[in-house]
């Protein structure tokens, strides 16, 4: 196996998870960063949810507070966003709402050497802390590796409030570790790549405590939220730690990735990660049914049906995952037949 001659970590200052945590960011603001002037992105929706209560928080803790709505995730948003920053030099970016606006603001604070908080309104999947964002550019979306948030303010009470839909689509995204794990072992023992164990394992730990937590998740309980979102944080951490999104994301991710490109209407991230990890792991040798069984128990999707995607394009999907980025899985390198990705589906009942 390779081994990194330097390997450096970056890692959240803080994190802070709680009810009404929203109304402490302008006190953590101000005693982490210093200067008294701070910039909000947010997006239309979530600017009631949660954006005005950033707001106000901060502006309490007498700091100068700018804010911006960002609509979309794509390298021209980043750009505009970037405008901003030079125009307004604040001392921190604030990213208060879902995946769109988090990575978003990932992405422009990193390019333009800021620190920036994480407030995210759903715990629908693992960017909340990581390091990783996912930016759209004319024709697909790619991952960037930058730096993890320096605060993470996660407000219970918020979470809990989003739609099922979101909660059941960030457990899709932890149950994926089952199988990103294992194809990062795989890739270690016949590729030689540098994947560390300790990162594996923390990944695989967030998997099996949303798993020993179903139920309490499905009744959207404060102790199954609360598990649900100290999952999807250290799986960031995780990120953090390897250096790549290797521990958190492998031949599920890349069928979600290929049905991002090729489906009319693709499902929610973590709802298409979901369905992959119970193909992959039927791969893998690992029990399936034990991961479709959970995806059931928290009301998400285990079929093409649920996903409202049509079979065709789960095939295709599947055959053509491989050649999503260079990453090597149980995919192998020459992916899967027609015949066999149609097998599969069929076998673990995801087409009928
Ligand atoms: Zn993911």
């Amino acid at each position: 196996m390779q081994t990194k001659p330097l390997h450096e970590i970056n890692l959240p200052l803080k994190i802070v998870i709680g009810r009404r945590v929203v109304d402490l960011t302008g006190e953590y603001c101000k005693h982490l960063f210093s200067g008294n002037k701070m910039l909000v992105l947010t997006g239309p929706h979530v600017y009631g949810i949660a954006g005005k209560k950033v707001i106000e928080s901060l502006e309490d803790a007498g700091l100068l507070t700018h804010y911006v709505l960002v609509k979309g995730s794509t390298l021209r948003d980043v750009e505009a966003v970037r405008e901003v920053i030079r125009e307004v030099k604040p001392s921190a970016l604030i990213a208060v709402g879902g995946g769109k606006v988090i990575d978003v603001a990932k992405y422009s604070s990193f390019l333009e050497g800021l620190p920036f908080v994480s407030v995210p309104t759903s715990a629908s999947h693992d960017g909340i802390a990581s390091p990783v964002a996912s930016i759209k550019d004319e024709k697909r979306r790619g991952s960037f590796f930058t730096r993890p948030p320096a605060l993470v303010i996660a407000d219970v009470a918020i979470i809990s409030n989003a739609p099922q839909r979101l909660i059941a689509s960030g457990c899709g995204d932890v149950i994926a570790k089952l199988t990103a794990v294992r194809d990062a072992r795989l890739a270690r023992l016949i590729k030689g790549e540098y994947v560390g164990d300790y990162a594996l394992s923390l990944a695989l730990l967030s998997a099996r405590m949303v798993l020993s937590k179903a139920e309490l998740i499905a009744k959207r309980s404060e102790e199954g939220i609360r598990t649900l979102i100290e999952a999807l944080i250290s799986c960031g951490v995780a990120m953090a730690i390897a250096g790549s999104s290797r521990p958190c994301s492998g031949s599920e991710h890349l069928f979600s990735h290929a049905l991002d490109i090729i489906a009319p209407t693709p499902a929610l991230h973590g709802e298409q990660v979901g369905v992959g990890t119970i193909m992959m792991s039927y791969l893998h040798g690992i029990k399936w049914l034990k991961v479709r069984n959970f995806l059931k128990k928290v009301g998400a999707p285990t079929n093409a049906k649920e996903l409202g995607i049509d079979d065709h394009y789960i095939v295709k999907a599947l055959t053509i995952a491989h050649k999503i980025r260079r990453r090597y899985t149980i995919l192998g390198e020459s992916g899967l037949t027609w015949r066999a990705a149609e097998e599969l589906a069929r076998t673990t009942e995801v087409i009928s």
